[in-house]
């Protein structure tokens, strides 16, 4: 059976930028008689603001999402995580890094997705130094996958993104050691989400690998950008859905997903534009881009 997720993270209300993700990923699983799951990812304590689970959760309801089974918390999950970690160390994927961000800053090059760490601690913490955070050690061999949306992808860890951290010197588990542990638990057989975790699949890949997990088929949809080209998210101060016109904001994503919904649509109501969407969605008629102006 197919099975899906949407995978919010509470830093602040729905907007129409994950509206896309919950719907694409919805309609992917439900239209094909699949599991639709939701998992709250508030791993990332300070980030957090207090009711913004809820709030997105009475929002999914409002546009007439329905889940199955119930909502997990990344925050209450840290055994699974911290029994993950435990498996990689005792297979000598893991190592504890003692290093200051200021350190790597002075001495690390820029990869594409933020500083490659160059190595200091991966043969073993030098005397002065105290384990901060742990790191998985990554290599030079290509991690290659077909994104549904996407197409064909390429990535070599070492020089792209370099040893990366899955456990933080704060305490808190990093997203990609999370995410894999959670989709390998709950079953997950398709990932659809924005295409700005593009870049962080070929990691989850790799640990799935390192784990012995099975990998998902991955599909990441364009993600919506202002007229400045800048992702909406909560950073760029997208607006929170209102809730004023859902059928209209259905009908809009549909439209930004490459459905071409017929303009009479709007004038219906929403289980009409629901009904529609399980009937028409093609994965085929996704604009093949990582990202679309509104
Ligand atoms: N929590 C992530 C976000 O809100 C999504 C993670 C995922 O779908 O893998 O951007």
């Amino acid at each position: 059976m197919v099975k899906g997720r949407f995978a919010p993270s509470p830093t602040g209300p729905l907007h129409f930028g994950s509206l896309i993700a919950a719907v694409a990923s919805f309609l992917d699983a439900k239209s094909r008689q699949g599991a639709w799951l939701l998992r709250m990812e508030d791993l990332d304590t300070p980030r957090q603001v207090p009711g913004a689970a809820d709030l997105i959760l009475h929002t999914l309801e409002d546009y007439g999402f329905e889940w199955d089974g119930k909502v997990i918390y990344q925050s209450q999950r840290d055994d699974y995580y911290q029994a993950a970690l435990e498996t990689l160390i005792s297979r000598g994927l893991v190592y504890p890094c003692g290093c200051s961000r200021k350190e790597i800053a002075d001495s690390a090059v820029h990869g594409i997705d933020g500083l490659v760490y160059p190595g200091t601690c991966r043969h073993g913490l030098s005397g002065d130094k105290q384990a901060r955070a742990w790191r998985v050690r990554v290599d030079d061999t290509p991690i290659r996958f077909t994104d549904g949306i996407q197409g064909p992808q390429s990535q070599v860890l070492a020089r792209d993104i370099g040893d990366f951290v899955l456990k933080r010197a704060d305490g808190l588990f990093a997203y990609q050691l999370a995410v894999v542990v959670d989709d390998e638990l709950q079953g997950i057989s398709h990932v659809v989400r924005g295409a700005d975790l593009l870049d962080s699949t070929p990691r989850q890949i790799y640990l799935q690998h390192a784990l012995s997990y099975s990998s998902p088929a991955y599909l990441h949809v364009p993600v919506a950008a202002n007229a400045a080209g800048e992702k909406l998210s909560k950073q760029t101060l997208a607006q929170p859905l209102n809730g004023t016109d859902r059928t209209r904001d259905l009908w809009q994503v549909l439209h930004f997903l490459g459905q071409a919904p017929p303009v009479a649509l709007q004038q219906e109501n929403l289980s009409s534009v629901w009904q529609w969407a399980m009937l028409h969605w093609s994965v085929d008629q996704v604009p093949r881009q990582r990202s679309l102006t509104l």
